[in-house]
Parts: C-alpha cells; sequence; structure tokens
C-alpha cells in the first residue's frame, strides 16, 4: 500500500491486515525512527554525506503486529516521538538518502520475506516488493488529506498542514532514489469521499480478486 501523507494508509493497511489475519508494516515509521535518531546524535541533517556516515549505526526494530505496531531504536520505544512535527519536519530529506534507504530496504525485506504481510509505504510496490501479489496506491485530494491530518494533531489549521504536507510530498516525489510513485500493476483507489471501512473494503475485494 503506498500513496503520499494522510491518503488514509496506516488506518487502512491495518484494518485489512487485521480483517485478513496478516502481519503489518509501517515503513514510514522506520524512516521516522532512524530520523529521530539523527537529530538526537545531531548530524547536520542538510549534509546528505553525514546523514549516509551514521547511517548503519542505530539498531532498528520493528514489530509487525496490526493491533500492537512497534517500533525500537537502540532498544529505546520511540512510537510517541517519532510522530513529533520535529521528525516529522526532518524526515524526507534523511529518506532521500541512497544509504539509508538500502540499509531500511534491506530489513524490510527480511521482514516481509518471513511471511504474508501489508506493508505501507511510498516505494513498497516500486522497489521493495515489486512482485506483490497486490498493489494498492491510495490518493486523497489535498484538502481532504489536510483534514484528515489536522483532526489527529493539536494546534493546527487545515492550511498550515496543507502547506507542510506539500512540501513533504514535493521531497518525496522528486528525490532521485525510489520517490513516492505509482508502481506498475498498481491500482489507484481515491480515498477522498470514502470513510475508513469503505476504504478497507475496497481493498479486500482487490485481495479477493487478484490474489491467489
Ligand atoms: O508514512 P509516513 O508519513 O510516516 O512516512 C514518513 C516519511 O518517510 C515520508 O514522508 C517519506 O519521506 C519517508 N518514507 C519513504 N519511503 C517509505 C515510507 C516512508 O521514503 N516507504
Amino acid at each position: 500500500m503506498d500513496g503520499p501523507s494522510g491518503s488514509g494508509k496506516s488506518s487502512a493497511s491495518r484494518g485489512v491486515a487485521r480483517a485478513l489475519g496478516l502481519r503489518y508494516l509501517d515503513t514510514g515509521a522506520m524512516y521516522r525512527a532512524i530520523t529521530w535518531w539523527m537529530l538526537r546524535q545531531g548530524v547536520d541533517l542538510g549534509d546528505p554525506s553525514a546523514i549516509a556516515a551514521r547511517s548503519g549505526e542505530p539498531a532498528l526494530s520493528s514489530g509487525t503486529d496490526p493491533d500492537n505496531p512497534t517500533i525500537h531504536v537502540d532498544g529505546v520505544d520511540v512510537a510517541g516521538p517519532i510522530r513529533s512535527q520535529e521528525v516529522t519536519g526532518a524526515v524526507s530529506l534523511v529518506a532521500a538518502v541512497p544509504e539509508v534507504r538500502a540499509r531500511l530496504v534491506s530489513l524490510q525485506r527480511e521482514i516481509i520475506g518471513s511471511g504474508d504481510i501489508v506493508v505501507e509505504g511510498r516505494d513498497i510496490g516500486s522497489a521493495v516488493a515489486p512482485s506483490a501479489e497486490v498493489k494498492v496506491y491510495l490518493t486523497a485530494s489535498a484538502e481532504a488529506r489536510a483534514a484528515r491530518r489536522t483532526a489527529e494533531l493539536s494546534g493546527t489549521t487545515v492550511e498550515a498542514q496543507q502547506a507542510a504536507m506539500a512540501r513533504r510530498d514535493t521531497l518525496d516525489s522528486t528525490r532521485t532514489t525510489s520517490p513516492l510513485s505509482m508502481a506498475d500493476g498498481a491500482i489507484e483507489l481515491d480515498t477522498t469521499s470514502l470513510n475508513l471501512e469503505e476504504v478497507i473494503h475496497a481493498v479486500l475485494s482487490l485481495v479477493k480478486e487478484r490474489a491467489h
């Protein structure tokens, strides 16, 4: 399941995994976790070679239970801090560094390799798991995505969220290594006017149709 922020990926992916009794992996949380660590270490995020040089250091571990997704860095539970504005504002810089991507993609493939799973991100269908049985690309209007994100956060406005998301989407879509894009064979699902149950239902129908 790929798509930009606010397209409804996380809730839909977890719902689909639950409905099918599958594991679930949030790859965005991994990019956020390594960003959290870089910030804590005082790495200059304006310098891709500084990020690359440290990218192998932190130990990352992701839990795959859709009812309780966990993420640890060097044994520290970072599920809360990785959602901070500081990390959200910096993550696209770290995710654009090829050495970071190579390391995380290899961890992701290890997890994917041990059995059926629902994986959400930006490059899952295009780069991480191009042979996935079902590839879904979720979209929604910029207004709907900003409104959803604003409802999840406090102390922000739809306008501020729309600007922040546009900035992150541009960085994620224009980077050189594995930019956000719709994979070959992916099915696009516009969630603008759908509620969560409807999105989950639509994805489950695709799975029924496509997976053997
Ligand atoms: O999905 P989420 O908003 O948590 O992702 C955070 C950031 O991680 C994205 O904006 C993107 O920069 C990066 N990311 C990525 N590739 C993925 C998942 C996330 O580059 N597969």
